[in-house]
């Protein structure tokens, strides 16, 4: 006889552990099915040679007031511990300045030309100010805005690289709305708020603005992981890995069912967490519209090289993280370790350098990375002690221009979807949270909850 449980969730990476833990707390007995032999998807550490790995480097938005912190207050038994993020810089040649959160600091930016940084002022407040009168006006692409202003091949590559740090998209493919939010300038959580204080508040933050709700999780990305499934009450929850989830059982236009590579089971909901993408290929009952949607999403492929050191290098003695801009393969990098030394042996250091895959083939890509790096830090060469590599696909649906995420309410009944391609809010980890609340808020609407 299947087993039946209140909630089957497809999925074990952070969205679909973070709405296990939700709805176990909420007193459901839940299945989480994850196709792999591992769980937390890309929200995950794991140890080579003595050194710590995260699955890509990591910062963590908005844990001081974001959804993260609201699941966290109200969910976690057991806490992430975080640093904080520090500064995030720019490097051009040999020198590394901050990137400017202000308008003053855009004025002492001085890796640009005066020229190009009054002329970038006065586009973002056009910008900003435009968006409180002008509803769709953010929706133009971040080249949009700037293409007229003759703006120096060096400015075009920065503003470039912020884009694919943002968005993981060129700036052609950028909205606006996403860079000035990812740059805290427009408030993400609700654009459709024109009210004068909003728009003041705006304003204020071209003056006064930082990083302090960012931070880096000590003891890697898996401390987030580890929380939450710390804090799940283990008599209601069961964990199936190794199995993947292949067709939905549908009567009705509602679900009842999954069919999986080994088993079917039944629930009164299922929460599915893999690539929004893919549902077609579990079920045939969309419609030809929702489905043309979906095959419109976008994802960005990243390529990630980690190096230990075996000594810390005086390039790298600074609390934060780095976009390298001056070739033409940008890249961010964190050493992660100088957050947290256990990361690496003993007087080593660990660092993560990220790019986006734009070649047709890794190897191409990581050698442009490997010629980048050692462009901008020729001193790591000689120090290598170890390297690691990684292919992934950081977000399940990149924010780019004209592009619509599907609801996390789905259109069969009692399906629900979650994860970074269902809540345009935010990026990453933050962004997951914000579906999970999300899909909560729907499940409670329905009953289920
Ligand atoms: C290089 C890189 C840098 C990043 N930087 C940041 C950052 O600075 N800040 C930040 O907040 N985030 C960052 N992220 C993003 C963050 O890690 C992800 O957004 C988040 O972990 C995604 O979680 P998820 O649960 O939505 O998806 P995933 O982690 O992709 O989890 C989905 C899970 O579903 C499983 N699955 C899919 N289909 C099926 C099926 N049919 N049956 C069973 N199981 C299935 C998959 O195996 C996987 O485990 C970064 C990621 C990378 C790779």
């Amino acid at each position: 006889m299947p087993k039946k449980y209140d909630i089957i969730i497809i999925g074990a990476g952070i969205s679909g552990l973070l709405t296990a833990l939700v709805l176990c707390k909420e007193k459901k007995n839940v299945l989480v099915i994850e196709k792999s032999d591992y769980l937390g998807g890309n929200c995950r550490t794991y140890e080579i040679d003595g050194y710590h790995i995260d699955t890509g480097p990591h910062a963590i938005t908005s844990i001081t007031s974001g959804p993260l912190k609201i699941l966290m207050d109200n969910y976690f038994s057991v806490l992430p511990k975080f640093a904080p993020i520090g500064s995030y810089y720019a490097r051009w040649q040999n020198e590394l300045q901050e990137i400017p959160l202000t308008l003053m600091q855009l004025s002492f930016f001085s890796i640009l030309s005066k020229r190009d940084r009054i002329l970038m002022a006065g586009t973002m407040i056009d910008a900003v100010a435009n968006s409180s009168l002008h509803k769709n006006i953010l929706e133009k692409s971040v080249y949009d805005y700037i293409k007229n202003y003759n703006f120096s091949a060096k400015s075009i590559k920065f503003t470039d690289a912020i884009c694919y740090f943002l968005s993981g998209k060129s700036m052609k493919e950028t909205p606006a709305w996403r860079m000035l939010g990812g740059s805290g300038f427009v408030d993400e959580t609700n654009q459709n708020d024109r009210s004068v204080k909003k728009h003041l508040q705006k304003i204020i933050k071209f003056a006064k603005h930082n990083y302090s709700s960012q931070g880096y999780p000590l003891g890697g990305i898996q401390n987030i992981t580890s929380s939450v499934l710390n804090s799940i009450p283990k008599n209601r929850i069961s964990f199936n890995k190794n199995e993947k989830a292949l067709k939905f059982i549908i009567k009705r236009n509602k679900i009842t069912g999954v069919q999986t590579d080994k088993e079917t089971y039944y629930g009164n909901a299922i929460v599915y967490s893999g690539f929004v993408k893919d549902l077609p290929k579990l079920t045939d009952k969309f419609s030809a519209k929702y489905k043309a949607n979906l095959k419109k999403i976008k994802q960005t492929k990243s390529v990630t090289l980690w190096l230990g050191l075996k000594n810390k290098i005086p390039e790298l003695f600074y609390s934060g993280s780095e976009v390298h801009f001056d070739t033409n393969t940008p890249y961010w990098a964190i050493p992660v370790s100088n957050f947290d030394s256990d990361l690496a042996p003993k007087n080593k250091q660990l660092i993560g350098f990220t790019t986006v895959l734009k070649e047709d083939s890794f190897e191409k890509q990581l050698s442009k990375l490997k010629h980048s790096i050692f462009t901008a830090l020729p001193n790591i060469k000689k120090n290598i002690d170890f390297e690691h590599t990684q292919f992934t696909i950081p977000e399940k649906a990149s924010i780019t221009t004209g592009v619509k995420f599907p609801s996390p309410k789905s259109p069969i009944k009692n399906l629900y979807l979650v994860g970074t391609d269902t809540d345009m809010r935010s990026m990453g980890i933050t962004r997951a949270s914000y579906s999970v609340l999300e899909v909560l808020r729907f499940m409670k609407e329905d009953g289920m909850v």
